[in-house]
Parts: structure tokens; sequence; C-alpha cells
């Protein structure tokens, strides 16, 4: 494979965890694997940009049940350009200079029985971007032929970045949400990184939308996108009467649930209408879900869990982004923000994404 259009250096900034729990370095020294020690199906990124995502958070910190491997280049949501691919790969979908994002399944081997039946996310061999390998928080990335997503024309790299993890999540969650034109559905922290790309996808597909968070700049936020309705969790004192006020008496249809706490979990069997789904999609470390068990029997409410998504699921949910009608609200900032990112986000101060530019110095 020919890469005369690129200069490949030795050596790369990455930010890098040394131990769960600890700081994150900016490090000026880590190797990068050079085109002729890829291996078949590997291919090497020049990254753009990577998105920030609470699971990179969840990952520095250790606070999941299973542990990433350390020292960690975290990062999920990244996109690139393909500036090698290792030689003896066959019949690739991608080539040298095509732009592509790797998103949190790095890698499904698409041969078990997960991948042959379109769950890639479950896959029995699959590798986890920024937690069991190497993320998207560095300069170049070793990646996967078949595993990146194709970017179209018409979306900026840096608001493609959101779309392959938040927007993929809540495309899917919402697309397997059993739901229909005009339903309603709730979305609980409607004005975050994920929820307000919710709202975008759910209008996109003709539901209606009941939009729940704190506060004027995520209200003014979520109704500027088309939310139909607004409930402010801070000031509501009955959260279910006013959903059942707003759908005349019956409850919403679904609820796609991407918040970190529990209750956002457990009240969605009280505010649903017989039948309903609710989609769990938040990855809080520890919380459970309480829901009624007789409700859930009484009232026929399913509840699912839709875990990111598929290849499939990440080109159908870039499309729509690149036609314009999602737009990811992100704050650019640079690679060596990533420590102060983390700050914010442990306190809950970020509305919508933040995006960490590679293309200028770190
Ligand atoms: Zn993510
Ligand atoms: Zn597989």
């Amino acid at each position: 494979m020919s890469t005369q259009k690129y200069t490949i250096p030795e050596v790369q900034t990455a930010a890098v965890v040394q131990k769960t729990g600890g700081k994150v370095q900016m490090k000026h020294d880590i190797p990068v694997k050079q085109p002729d020690q890829l291996a078949p199906g590997e291919c090497l990124l020049k990254m753009h940009c990577t998105g920030v995502c609470h699971t990179d958070l969840h990952a520095a910190l250790g606070d999941w049940p299973v542990s990433p491997v350390t020292p960690l280049i975290g990062g999920h949501e990244g996109v690139g350009e393909i500036v090698a691919i290792g030689k003896d790969t066959a019949d690739s979908p991608v080539k040298i200079g095509d732009r592509v994002g790797v998103k949190w399944i790095a890698y499904s081997c698409l041969n078990c029985e997960q991948c042959r039946k379109g769950l890639e996310q479950n896959c029995y061999n699959v590798k986890l971007s920024g937690y069991t390998v190497d993320g998207t928080f560095c300069q170049y990335l070793v990646s996967w032929v078949n595993c990146v997503t194709p970017i179209p024309d018409g979306i900026e790299s840096e608001e493609a970045a959101s779309v392959l993890c938040a927007g993929v999540t809540v495309y899917r969650a919402l697309k397997y949400s059993q739901t229909t034109t005009h339903d309603w559905i709730v979305l609980p922290g409607a004005g975050g990184g994920l929820g307000h790309l919710a709202v975008q996808y759910a209008k996109y597909m003709g539901r209606r939308v009941i939009a729940i968070d704190g506060g004027q700049e995520k209200k003014d936020l979520c109704l500027k996108l088309g939310a139909d309705a607004w409930i402010d969790f801070t000031q509501c004192k009955d959260i279910t009467a006013e959903i059942k006020r707003i759908t005349g008496g019956k409850g919403a249809h679904a609820a796609v649930v991407t918040t970190a706490s529990s209750s956002g979990y457990s009240q969605a069997v009280d505010y649903l209408r017989d039948g309903g789904k609710l989609m769990a999609v938040g990855l809080p470390a520890k919380a459970k879900l309480e829901a009624s068990i007789f409700f859930t029997v009484f009232k026929s409410i399913s509840i699912l869990g839709s875990y990111v998504g598929n290849r499939q699921d990440a080109i159908e949910a870039l499309e729509i982004a690149a036609a314009g009608k999602v737009k990811v609200f992100y704050k650019l900032d640079s690679l060596s923000q990533l420590e102060s990112v983390y700050d914010l986000m442990g306190q809950g101060k970020i509305a919508g994404r933040v995006v960490l530019s590679m293309r200028d110095k770190n």
C-alpha cells in the first residue's frame, strides 16, 4: 500500500492515564505503529479530533465493574483520516485518504453468533476503544478497515465525532423503541450530551418529545431543538402527573433514559402508558433499576437495554446528521485540555458535548 502522501512520525502526543483514578498526563513520546508493522486488516489513522464522553471519565476513574487496560489512552468518538493500511489486507471497504470514525466498539469479529445477528456491540471478541484497546486521545491510532465508520461528506469531523457515540446510541434506542409517528417519547436528561441529540433524532423520526432536565440554559436548548413539552425536574413536584397531563392522561409511549441516576429509570414505569417501552441507555456505575414488578407486568411495560450501536446504526445516524437534520452543539478545545474537561464533567457543568482537536499543537 502506498503511503507517500503522508509522513508518519515515530512518536506522538497522547493523553495517558497511568493508573485508574490517576491524573491525565500529556505524553509526547508514545510510539506510532509504522505502516510496515500493521497486520492485515489494520489501518493507521491520523486523528483530526475526538469527543469526550462520560464513559471516558468512568474509565479513567476505574468506576466500572470491568477494569480498563492501563496505561490507558481513553477516547472512543474520534475522526481521522487513513494514512496507512496493513499490507495483504483483502477487500478493504476503505482506502488511504478516507475520512473515518472510531467508535466505542473499536472491533467486532463479524463472525460470531452475536455479530451474525447484527449485535456487533455484543461480539464475543469485541475490543472497546479507550477501554480494552488504545482510544482516540492521541494523534495516531491503529484501527481496523472493517470496523471504522466512513464519514459522509456534508458533516465536519468535529460534529461527526459526537454522532459516533452519543448520536449512534440515542439513534439506535429510538429506532428500537417500537414507537411510531406522533407517539410521545420522554427524554430525561434532554439537555445533555446524549439528550440534545435524542431530541433531534426523535423529532426527525416524527415523534413528540417531552424533554426533562434542569435550568434555563437546558430549557432553551431543548425548545430550540423542537421539544414539544418541557419539564424542569428542579421545579416540578410530580413529574409523573405532569407527563400524564401533557399526554392527555394516558402517559408516554416510550422513554429513552440517558441519565446516570437510578430514579430516572424507576420513574419511567409510572409515567409510561400501558404497553410502554423503557429504553435504558445510560451506564451508571452502580445504580440499580428498582421498577415496580407489579406495574411492569400489569401495564405490559417492556424494559429494554440498548447498548451503543452496530456499524449500520452508525452509518444511518451519520447520514441523518450529514443531511442537516441533527446538529451537534459542542465546544471545541484542544487535547491538552482533557483534564479540565474531566473536572467540569465530574461537576455536571457541561451542556452539549466537548470535542478536542488534534489538528493544532497540543
Ligand atoms: Zn461515548
Ligand atoms: Zn463477533
